[in-house]
């Protein structure tokens, strides 16, 4: 054990330390405390009129425009349930483009001028708020001078309830907007996409004969990787604490190499977090169901049920900030960067997706007839289309600065977007090219039924890990999102690249309908169609190795390795055509997201290297020099002692030395002109001149680490960090 008394400090601390008693009431029914701090369909029905309840519903579940006239009811509802549970203030939370979620506080209450007060909450309120724009990010879209921001209600989803022991809050799901109506959030485009996506979906819908046919909406089941770290660690480390990530760290003797922490038995105490932060997510409405151990030591991961994308996404949102408090209160960090620990596996967010209606069921669940599988199958082709024009644009969603130390890294997918179908759906398609499918691999049945098509059975078949887009039996899961990032970014793009596939094969089937084809006979023909245009996306085989990197740049994928070489995918005339033909985005708003997203890389790195500047000149300096001291007093104590002093290891730690200062001195100068550079120029000249700068420091750095007496190293160790608990 080490004697350097910071990590002693922190590694006692640990020891001494007690789990919290249990957070909540562990004897209540779990069933019971579901949905208990949410603003509810049920709440609603019990406490609305009929007519109004009836109102809400219908935009709720169908989309269909809010009548005004409810408003100030479901307010004033809202308000009594609220004060009910103590709540005192109402906030309008926001997703802005700094991807975390943002608040305003307001209180109920209002002076009525005799020196007393009333509580209210107006309709108008609860629809509208008006935050200041100006310091949130907006890419140039407003200046600070004119600086409104509209915070707008989004009945879909509904008011909770945030507890605190010193007073609760009433939630209210918003967008943000600017002044002239321009989205400065990620939920706006989120609704606006999945319109565009459900326009769509309907008239695919029509052509398959169904009548009755509702919104169609997009499902989005998130899966969400963590790390956790005892906070007596991270507080000595001001690069988790502020970056978090750890810019320095030697590899520890033992890393991930046995695998025996992926999906082994919970540590007790994680477990305890597990329960407290599920339980404040049950009662939160939060359908938390899935929870394990990851790949890395340290590393865990919770999975709640699938729900509608803008939901999820709000949920999701909600999971990330109650895991950071809850963590607290443990005594824990809760890391949700995607790399915070060089040499071990990073972070994601699996984005599992699908898209239904309540009438016509999950699109991509392949039903149980022929007919069923015709719908389906146009539905997989739509996504192999979509996937394969718009591929960068996926990439452009994950784009960020931690994300990119995971793509690519052979733990996560490549930055190259492909499709991974499985066998059976795969040999449907490629039947489908040679002419037309007429058996599914798995039955080996021939079926020649309503149309050309096969039986298609729903196992997805086999797993395929390396893939960024996998199909897996009823939806698709979009592996190469980052753990830090809000899924609506993902779900915008996959929502509208899917609108323009969807039209695009609505449009060929009608066109070839009226000219005298028979329906089936121009189903297979654009499917046959989509698989000659679009195959090359398809690919079943492993995403990490070298030769896909060569066999993709073959079929003409993209490989758009890092943010900034993604980030130009925002002005390809491609994207500006398909969004603003889809109403998701327009010009200005591509702009300034372009814009956001340069700032947002520059920003993140700009502060990494500031860290790793101030820690390697202020810690690991000084531990090293102190070190080389001890090496250099030893030397001349035993030359005064007329005794044989070897002098290799003080040798050895002067050229540490050496090459710390030389790393440090490079990342001066490299900072010193980063700002010279503009918009594109700037962030590539972060990615090329000072990243590789703080990766020579952090090499100098750790090979100190390394040799250096125990007792002097002041960081708490990677392997402290990993397996201390
Ligand atoms: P795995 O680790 O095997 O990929 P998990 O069970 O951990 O699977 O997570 C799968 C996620 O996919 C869950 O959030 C689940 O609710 C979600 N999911 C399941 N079916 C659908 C669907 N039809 N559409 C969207 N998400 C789905
Ligand atoms: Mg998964």
């Amino acid at each position: 054990m080490t004697a350097n008394p910071t990590r002693l400090g922190a590694i006692r601390t640990i020891e001494a330390s007690e789990a919290p008693a249990a957070f909540f009431d562990v004897t209540e029914k779990t069933g019971a405390i579901f949905g208990e701090n949410v603003f509810s369909l049920s709440v609603m029905q019990k406490r609305l009129p009929k007519s109004v309840f009836r109102s809400v519903y219908a935009t709720i579940q169908r989309g269909e425009k809010l009548d005004p006239a409810v408003a100030d009811i479901v307010a004033s509802a809202m308000k009594d349930w609220a004060m009910e549970r103590g709540v005192t203030h109402y906030a309008h939370v926001f997703y802005p483009l700094t991807g975390l979620t943002a608040e305003k506080h307001d209180s109920f209450m209002e002076p009525v001028g005799d020196g007393t007060a009333v509580w209210e909450f107006s309709g108008k309120t609860l629809v509208q708020g008006e935050p200041d724009a100006s310091s949130f990010p907006n890419g140039g879209i407003r200046a600070t001078f004119e600086a409104r921001g509209y915070t707008g209600w989004d009945v879909q989803s509904p008011a909770y309830i945030l507890e605190n022991p010193n007073g609760n809050t009433l939630c209210i799901p918003t967008i943000f907007v600017s002044m002239t109506g321009e989205a400065l959030d990620h939920k706006t485009p989120l609704l606006r996409s999945e319109a565009a996506m459900s326009e769509q979906a309907q008239r695919v819908l029509a052509l398959f004969g169904h009548e009755d046919i509702d919104k169609v909406v997009s499902y989005c089941g998130p899966e969400q990787e963590y790390f956790l770290v005892d906070s007596a660690f991270v507080n000595s480390r001001p690069d988790l604490l502020n970056a978090g990530r750890s810019l320095f760290g030697a590899k520890p003797p033992k890393g991930q190499e046995f695998d025996d922490h992926y999906f082994g038995a919970i540590p007790e105490r994680v477990l305890g977090f597990m329960h407290d932060t599920e339980r404040a997510l049950f009662r939160l409405g939060v359908p938390a169901k899935t929870r394990h151990n990851e790949v890395a030591p340290g590393q865990f991961e919770i999975a709640p049920v699938f729900e509608r994308a803008n939901l999820a996404s709000d949920h999701q949102q909600l999971l990330m900030s109650t895991f950071r408090s809850i963590a607290k209160q443990h005594g824990f960090e809760c890391l949700f960067h995607e790399k915070p620990f060089a040499g071990v596996n990073g972070s994601g967010k699996h984005v599992n997706f699908s898209f239904g209606n309540g009438n016509q069921g999950n699109f991509l669940s392949p039903g149980d007839n022929p007919h069923d599988n015709a719908q389906f199958l146009v539905f997989c082709a739509a996504i192999i289309r979509a996937v394969h024009l718009y591929g960068g644009l996926l990439r452009l969603s994950i784009a960020s600065a931690g994300n990119d130390h995971r793509l690519g890294a052979n733990e996560a997918p490549p930055a190259i977007i492909s499709i991974f179908l499985g066998d059976q759906l795969q040999d449907v398609f490629e039947q489908i090219a040679g002419g037309g499918a007429t058996s599914s691999k798995q039955k080996g049945v021939l079926s020649v039924g309503v149309d050309t098509l096969p039986d298609l059975t729903k196992d997805a078949g086999d797993r395929n890990r390396t893939s960024p887009m996998a199909f897996t039996g009823n939806r698709f899961e979009f592996r190469a999102a980052g753990s830090n990032q809000t899924v609506a970014a993902s779900m915008v793009i996959i929502n509208t690249i899917m609108a323009e596939a969807l039209d695009f094969l609505a449009t060929e089937i009608e066109t070839s309908v009226k000219g005298g084809t028979e329906f089936n006979a121009a189903v297979q023909a654009v499917l046959a169609k989509v698989v000659e245009q679009h195959g090359a996306v398809v690919f079943n085989g492993n995403g990490y190795s070298e030769e896909w990197h060569v066999e993709a740049e073959k079929r003409g994928l993209k490989n758009l390795r890092t943010t900034v070489d993604a980030l130009p995918e925002y002005q390809s005339p491609e994207a500006r055509k398909l969004f603003t033909t889809y109403g998701v985005f327009s010009e200005a708003e591509l702009e300034s997201r372009f814009e956001i997203g340069l700032e947002q890389y520059v920003m993140t790195i700009n502060v990494e290297a500031n860290l790793t500047g101030e820690i390697a000149k202020t810690t690991i300096l000084p531990a090293a020099v102190r070190y080389q001291t001890e090496l250099a007093t030893n030397v001349s104590a035993l030359k005064a002692a007329g005794v044989d002093a070897d002098t290799a290891d003080l040798l050895r730690v002067s050229e540490m030395i050496a090459a710390l200062r030389a790393g440090i001195g490079a990342l001066d100068d490299a900072k010193a002109t980063g700002h010279d550079h503009e918009g594109l120029a700037e962030a590539a000249y972060y990615r090329d001149s000072v990243l590789p700068a703080m990766l020579q420091i952090r090499e100098a750095a750790d090979e100190i680490e390394t040799f250096i007496a125990d007792d002097l190293w002041p960081l708490p160790t990677y392997q402290e960090m990993l397996f201390i608990r």
